[in-house]
This record gives structure tokens, C-alpha cells and sequence, in this order.
């Protein structure tokens, strides 16, 4: 049981690791991460009013650019180890640029039920209609929410909680640049409460990466009349590849042989390169087809955008998972297979369970 249940007000972890909402410039010239984690919390009106016990941590101060699989994976221990201290969630502040790609390897790795909620800001704290004081007040507010439990990690900005596994940035500098165009968000914060309207249906986790484990998984966007020069050269040096395709999961005719090849080596994921809808698996019948590609032993990825299935195909192959729990894996996580195909324990049944171990 979590120590929510008791009566002491809901104590909040804010772990700063930098991007826009932590940037302000010293000379004049361009905004750099500069703010700590007290910072970013000190400028929050009205949060002293809601009650929660804010703690802070200063965990890195980077553009989001720059954060690394090595940063995300310490990240999500941190995380466990506050929540285990009795924490009733975790917010993330970081760069947007990259919340979708770091927030979904959060999500694949946080087992606990307590929130994991990451936000950041389009709009630094040296400009006007700065949002950063806002969308951290409505992330602490859902991370400090009990109907924010059980849903992995979510992110929050302009008041709309999404989950990490749908969400994508869609504009560049809009405000409200973040939406998960398959799904809509799962709830809003409204007047200070997380209205939850839907749910995640079911979580999946990975086991824990291999400590000494350093996986290069690429991805490709296939463009018209591609050829297989560039493929053959980045074929070369990765581990895992995903193959954003056109469409429902097409590529140039070219292409086929060296996909081929390639698939018959490493694992190769085929997503596709539009901003929603999934890739099929049998309906078109053309070379470089999605069911031609799947004959030659591409994985699908389903819904799984294409930036979302390289970060767990790197889980996977960190983890050290065996290539058919890999292509099993992505199918699921693609909405392809149903959640219980998934090879490891979901949170739901393995809440403080150990590790499980990928060759188990
Ligand atoms: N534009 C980015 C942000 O919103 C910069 C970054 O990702 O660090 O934070």
C-alpha cells in the first residue's frame, strides 16, 4: 500500500533536469538553462496555497536536446527510489523538444503506481505569457492526485494531461504544441483538480537495462524516390533500426533487398511516417508493401509513432531481450497483439515485484 493513504499533506518530488522552462539569459543574448529546481518552484504563484510539500531535486541542467538514454534510465531509478521514500509522484521538468521520446522511456520503466508526471515550457521566463509557472502548478497538482494513479507517466502542459505513450509535440513554439492525435488527452486540470476522462487501458514495462548494455538503434524516414545508398551506410552501424514508412507502412521498391538484409541481421520496425494512424499488415500486396516488408521480416509497429518505437526497440535491445520477445513486444506496444502477449510482468500484477529478468 502507498503511504497516500495517510492523512499528512501529499509531499511532490520536482526534479529539474533543465530545457526552456529553467532559461534566462545573464548578457541579453540567447536563454540557456540557468534556473535550479527551487527556482522554477519559488516563481509558481499560489502553490504554497494548494498545501503539497514540494522537495526538489537538481538533476541535470541541459537543453532537451542533449539528455542522453543514460540520463532518462538514472532518472527513472531516482524516481523509484522517492516514491519508495513515501512520495506521492514525481514531476519532471526538462526541454520539450524531447518529452515525447524521454517521457515514453520513463513510462517503459516506471512500475510503480504513484504519478510520474513530466512538463516543461514553450515560452522561456524572460517573455511574456511565460507558461512555465502554469503547467509546472497543474503537473504538481497531478502528480499529487490520486486519480492520477496507475496510469504510468503522464505529461502536462497548457492544463491537458496526456499519456507519455501518445503524446507528441506538434508545433514548434505554440503553447499548446503538445496532443496525442490518436487518443485526445486523458484528462484536464481544472480549477486546481486533475479531471480525469479516460484512462490508460493497460501499462507495459521493461525490465531494467543491462548496466554495461550500449544499444544504436536508427531511424529512417523512407522519402519519395529514396534509394538504398543511405540505408546501406547507416545499416552498417546500428543494433536495431526503425523505418518511418510512407503511409500505412510503404517504402520505395528499391529499398526491399537491403531491408531485407538488414532484417534478416537486426531488428528492423516498420512505423509510419504520417502523425497518426497505424501500419497495416495485409492489405496491400505491392513490393515494398507493408505486407510484402512483413513477409521479409519487418516488425510492425501499429500505432507506435515511429520516434516511440525506437525508444523501445533501445529499451529492448538494452535489456538484452531475445529477438522473438522483441518482435512481440513491439506488436503489443503497437496495439497489434493483445496486452497480455507482452513477455514480462505488468505493473498491475508486479507491483514490488524483483526485476524480472529478460531471460526468464
Ligand atoms: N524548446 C525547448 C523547450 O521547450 C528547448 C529544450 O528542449 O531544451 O524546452
Amino acid at each position: 500500500m502507498s503511504s497516500t493513504a495517510t492523512t499528512s499533506p501529499p509531499r511532490v518530488v520536482v526534479i529539474g533536469l533543465g530545457g526552456t522552462i529553467a532559461m534566462t539569459s545573464s548578457n541579453g543574448g540567447g536563454v540557456m538553462p540557468a534556473l535550479s529546481a527551487q527556482q522554477l518552484v519559488d516563481a509558481v504563484p499560489g502553490l504554497v496555497a494548494t498545501g503539497i510539500q514540494i522537495e526538489v531535486v537538481d538533476f541535470r541542467r541541459r537543453p532537451g536536446a542533449s539528455l542522453t538514454f543514460g540520463d532518462i534510465t538514472e532518472l527513472a531509478n531516482a524516481t523509484t527510489n522517492v516514491l519508495v521514500q513515501g512520495a506521492a509522484g514525481v514531476v519532471v521538468t526538462q526541454g520539450t523538444d524531447t518529452i515525447e521520446e524521454t517521457a515514453y522511456l520513463l513510462d517503459l520503466l516506471h512500475r510503480r503506481p504513484e504519478p510520474l508526471v513530466v512538463t516543461g515550457a514553450m515560452r522561456n521566463p524572460t517573455l511574456a505569457g511565460a507558461d512555465g509557472p502554469a503547467n509546472l502548478l497543474a503537473a504538481i497538482q497531478t502528480a499529487a492526485s490520486p486519480a492520477a494513479r496507475e496510469q504510468g507517466c503522464l505529461v502536462v502542459l497548457a492544463d491537458e494531461i496526456h499519456a507519455a505513450r501518445w503524446v507528441t509535440k506538434t508545433h514548434s513554439t505554440s503553447g499548446a504544441a503538445f496532443r496525442s492525435p490518436d487518443t485526445g488527452p486523458l484528462g484536464y486540470v481544472l480549477e486546481g483538480a486533475t479531471r480525469m476522462l479516460t484512462r490508460v487501458p493497460y501499462r507495459l514495462t521493461v525490465p531494467a537495462p543491462r548496466p554495461a548494455e550500449h544499444a544504436t538503434v536508427g531511424l529512417h524516414t523512407v522519402t519519395l524516390d529514396d534509394n538504398p545508398a543511405l540505408l546501406d551506410v547507416i545499416g552498417a552501424h546500428v543494433d536495431g533500426l526503425v523505418i518511418a514508412g510512407f503511409g500505412v507502412g510503404h517504402v520505395p521498391e528499391p529499398l526491399v533487398n537491403t531491408l531485407t538484409a538488414l532484417a534478416g541481421r537486426i531488428p528492423v520496425v516498420l512505423a509510419s511516417r504520417t502523425s497518426a494512424g497505424p501500419t497495416l499488415t495485409h492489405t496491400y500486396g505491392f513490393p515494398g508493401s507493408e505486407q510484402d516488408l512483413l513477409n521479409r521480416g519487418l516488425i510492425p509497429a501499429g500505432w507506435l509513432h515511429p520516434y516511440k518505437a525506437r525508444i523501445l526497440l533501445h529499451a529492448l535491445l538494452a535489456a538484452k531481450a531475445k529477438p522473438q520477445d522483441i518482435a512481440t513486444a513491439v506488436a503489443t506496444a503497437g496495439g497489434l497483439s493483445e496486452p497480455t502477449a507482452w513477455p514480462w510482468p505488468t505493473p498491475t500484477n508486479a507491483d514490488n515485484q524483483p526485476e524480472a529478468s529478460p531471460d526468464a
